[in-house]
């Protein structure tokens, strides 16, 4: 049997901590501000901004909500990106994507004030990634991280696998497992070999999209593996991993849903009450 990663209980731990530290900044006569930008009716994208501001009163983080019609313009976006952006009691931006075809999202994403940049998209941030000096990390990479160091899982020396290389998950994924001295290889849709690099693994994430895309045959005997898939099945909820063919196999493994979904939000947290110490000159 494979141990569980439970990612309802460190994400509560890490809400606990955020929430401490939003008091402690309250005390210091400082709140904590997110402003949310959705635009359209994309209905995921409406649950996803519904949890964000959940997590956000739970915590005692001011959420300010900005639900744009589907038809507004790039312009109009830009221009309210520029007000949160000068706006002293928002502390984090966050434009949830994807936006309707006519707006360009890089110009978006390019137009957040890094500082602000609670999602970590803009290339700015990206860079800073890179080079291993960040204030934010997108928020399912840093929760994988998160899962890992609440479990005892070192990285270092160990051989990693990432499948998928998004800008949002596979690519900050591989550099934040390098940055802990991981032997990182990332794969996408035209890796050779993908079964046998897959099998090297001690660590293995998979963030493809395709549901039970991993199975039992691409997984070592005592390998960690991270669920990041969030895909629908007849109306279900299922990861990129074959759960019931994979654990068992694995010494530790994610599950979909309860795994990497709840760390996402929590980091996003963190990133918001990390920006209001930067603003705020406290770290
Ligand atoms: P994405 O942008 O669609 O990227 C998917 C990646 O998988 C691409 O790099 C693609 O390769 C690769 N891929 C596709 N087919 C493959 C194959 N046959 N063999 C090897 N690689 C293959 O997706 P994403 O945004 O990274 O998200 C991945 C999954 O994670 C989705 O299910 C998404 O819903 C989920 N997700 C979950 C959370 C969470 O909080 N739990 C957060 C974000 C995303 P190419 O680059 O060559 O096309």
């Amino acid at each position: 049997m494979s141990k569980l990663i439970n990612g309802r209980e460190i994400s509560t731990a890490v809400k606990a901590r955020v929430a401490k530290g939003v008091i402690d900044l309250k005390a210091e006569g400082i709140s904590v501000g997110l402003a949310v930008i959705i635009v359209g009716n994309n209905p995921a994208s409406k649950v996803y901004v519904a949890n964000k501001k959940k997590a956000c009163e739970e915590l005692g983080i001011i959420s300010e909500e900005y639900a744009l019609p589907e038809s507004t313009t790039e312009e109009e976006l830009l221009a309210l990106v520029e007000e949160l952006n000068n706006k002293k009691s928002i502390n984090g931006i966050l434009c949830q994507l994807p936006l309707p075809s006519h707006i360009d999202e890089k110009k978006v994403i390019d137009a957040i004030s890094p500082e602000k940049d609670v999602d970590a998209f803009h290339p700015h941030n990206v860079g800073r990634i890179m080079i291993g000096d960040y204030d934010f990390v997108p928020c399912t990479p840093a929760g994988i991280m998160e899962m890992l160091e609440y479990e005892g899982i070192s990285v270092e020396g160990k051989k990693c696998v990432v499948i998928g290389r998004s800008n949002i998950v596979g690519k900050p994924m591989g550099m934040l497992l390098l940055h802990k001295n991981g032997t990182v290889t990332i794969c996408h849709s035209r890796t050779r070999d993908l079964k046998e690099i897959c099998r090297s693994a001690d660590i293995l994430v998979a963030a493809v999209g395709k549901a039970k895309f991993v199975t039992a045959d691409m997984v070592k005997l005592g390998a960690v593996v991270i669920d990041v898939g969030m895909n629908r099945v007849d109306g279900k909820l299922c990861g990129d991993v074959d759960f019931d063919a994979v654990e068992g196999i694995a010494s530790a493994i994610t599950p979909v849903p309860g795994g990497v979904g709840p760390m996402t939000i929590a980091m996003l947290m963190q990133n918001t009450l990390t920006a209001a110490k930067k603003q705020n000159n406290l770290i």
